[in-house]
């Protein structure tokens, strides 16, 4: 089922899951991205250990948590159990394994993470570079020129959050090459040059892998595939691919499309590719439930990103539950 188009933004709630169709069996998929141990005022967004735990115990307890791939195979032959939910992360973190694994462990619950294999190993990907450049520069302003704007500000935290907004939103849907360009320009102009790097390295996803987690590609260096041609694209996907079957001696079948929402990310050229190439399922970021008829190549899932929702998602799953309960 695909949302309308005036909800395609808004997180589907906790009550969505729960009652998508009487009598049908659906799939939920769960997108997220990084778990934090403390809150990151740069990055207000990011769901913090504690609230990761209680979203996963309120999954194991009114949820049926199953693996992508399982969820994959039982959409395929119509057995797909009544609340069945999958978890998933984006973009190869290092704390999916550091701070997520051992709550997913805790909970008993499987997850898959989509690697973007271009920054293992001590890679930075370009949202991040942008976070840490504004993080650590001592700078409090830049040349907005570089940005089709006017000087930013980043005399306080709140600027250089707005800042962090602003660059993103300008920089997120120019071609790899350009976006590598603007980067660096940005770090000569602020004198920084980030060097830590928040990603998985080759050890933390082989040893993840071996826990259990099923590993996806994600493509090399994460292009939004509609701003590059289809030869890059071929090669972005094939790449990663095989360099995750290298490093894990064993076949990787799901992919995740980068930013993933269908039509404007990615379209079905890009589909055609992940087929042709042999995956045998996709994932996008576009909102909805999977059913038997959902392609398997254009996933949906949902993304809990944003706690508030998610909090008063929960509070009417209650309100719900106990009303059917009665
Ligand atoms: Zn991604």
């Amino acid at each position: 089922m695909l949302r309308g188009s005036s909800l395609s933004k808004a997180p589907l709630l906790f009550t969505d899951m729960l009652n998508p169709k009487p009598g049908s069996s659906h799939l939920s998929i769960l997108i997220y991205h990084r778990v934090l141990h403390r809150f990151d005022p740069l990055r207000p967004g990011v769901v913090l250990s504690n609230q990761f735990d209680r979203q996963m115990a309120l999954l194991r307890r009114y949820f049926n948590p199953i693996s992508l791939r399982e969820g994959v195979e039982r959409l395929k032959d119509g057995t797909v159990a009544p609340r069945s939910i999958c978890v998933t992360f984006d973009d190869g973190y290092a704390d999916n394994m550091t701070v997520a694994a051992p709550v997913l462990a805790r909970h008993g619950i499987p997850a898959t993470v989509f690697v973007a294999t271009g920054f293992l190993d001590g890679g930075l990907m370009w949202n991040d570079r942008v976070i840490e450049t504004i993080r650590q520069t001592k700078s409090d302003a830049v040349d907005g020129s570089l940005f089709a704007g006017e000087t930013i500000s980043l005399d306080t935290i709140e600027a250089r959050k707005q800042a962090i907004g602003r660059i993103l939103a300008h920089v997120k849907h120019k071609p790899l090459n350009e976006r590598g360009c603007l980067m660096h320009e940005l770090e000569r102009l602020l004198g920084v040059r980030p060097a830590d790097t928040p990603m998985l390295d080759t050890c933390q996803l082989r040893a993840l892998s071996r826990s259990g987690f099923d590993i996806g590609a994600h493509t090399v260096n994460h292009p939004i595939l509609s701003c590059e041609d289809d030869n890059s694209v071929k090669k972005e996907i094939v790449d990663s691919k095989a360099c995750l079957e290298d490093l894990l001696q064993r076949p990787v079948n799901l992919f995740a499309y980068p930013n993933g929402r269908r039509g404007l990310d990615y379209d079905n050229r890009h589909r055609k590719i992940v087929q042709d190439v042999g995956f045998d399922a996709a994932v996008s970021t576009d909102n909805g439930f999977n059913s038997p008829d959902t392609d398997k190549l254009q996933l949906h899932r949902f993304t809990p990103w944003d706690t508030s929702r998610v909090k008063f998602g929960l509070r009417l799953m209650f309100n719900e539950w106990a009303v059917k309960r009665e």
